[in-house]
């Protein structure tokens, strides 16, 4: 056993504190303490960390642009998770709270309601929630059902369904929106759709891609791409794994 990395949709602290994690309904849970506890405070290291900051060093490590050192992973879930590299580092922020894409306000002004409770956020115009209640009107939206609701839409798209394409069309046009902001401060050279984006990139990338040229300073959108990522759902705990694995490539050598 050489470490133990527990990814959480939320905000981690660096103590392993989930300071907010809204779709668990956790406030304030010392996650890591509790799990040192309950397994008797092991000799391996033991991480909780993000779980898009997990997801971006498994598509670093393992993806279709391995090796790239600036890159961003966008996970599509119940909301929009951004795991960054910038520079080649992991960038975390100082309480380790940054990457929060989902909560970026694309809206002019105004804009729907956000499970945070602010308005506008990327998470309420280009989230799975947000396009499965543009392309199926009818399907009662819960983040547990997602899963169903992204096959069907899946399935729509590919046999030319007009309104999915333009409900697909509008959801990417926001996220090359939010995209855009990302690429004005950070310059990416990749931005990996994941999660459930993954499977819907077709037709999700091409107006994103729009979108971004014609909001980004930079002449052609900084050289900043926007790709499916090559990772499964499994990619976080792929990532939990890679944190031990660039651990000891770094030189710490797990104690006998
Ligand atoms: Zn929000």
């Amino acid at each position: 056993m050489l470490g133990l990395t527990v990814a959480v949709p939320g905000l981690v602290d660096p103590d392993g504190v989930v300071e907010l994690a809204a779709n668990l309904g956790w406030r304030q849970v010392d996650l890591r303490k509790s799990l040192l506890g309950a397994l008797g405070d092991p000799a391996y290291p033991l991480l909780v960390e993000n779980d898009a900051n997990l997801a971006v060093l498994a598509e670093q490590r393992f993806g279709g642009h391995a090796g790239t050192a600036d890159l961003v992973y966008l996970a599509g879930g119940a909301g929009i998770g951004a795991g960054i590299i910038s520079d080649g580092r992991l960038l975390r922020g100082s309480r380790g709270f940054a990457g929060e894409f989902g909560h970026l306000p694309i809206a002019p002004s105004g804009g729907p309601l956000c499970d945070c409770g602010r308005h506008g956020c990327t998470d309420a115009l280009a989230g799975l929630g947000a396009l499965i209640r543009r392309a199926l009107p009818e399907a009662a939206v819960s983040p547990a059902e997602f899963g169903p609701h992204v096959d069907e839409i899946h399935r729509l798209a590919k046999a030319g369904d007009p309104a999915v394409l333009a409900a697909l069309a509008t959801t990417g046009r926001h996220l090359g929106h939010g995209i855009s902001i990302l690429t004005n401060l950070i310059n990416p050279e990749y931005v990996a759709l994941g999660g459930y984006f993954t499977v819907l990139a077709p037709w999700l990338i091409p107006d994103a891609e729009r979108e971004l040229l014609a909001r980004s300073v930079a002449g052609d959108a900084g050289g900043t791409r926007i790709v499916a990522s090559a990772l499964d759902s499994s990619a976080a705990a792929a990532g939990g794994a890679t944190h031990v694995l660039d651990a000891i490539d770094a030189g710490a050598l797990p104690t006998p």
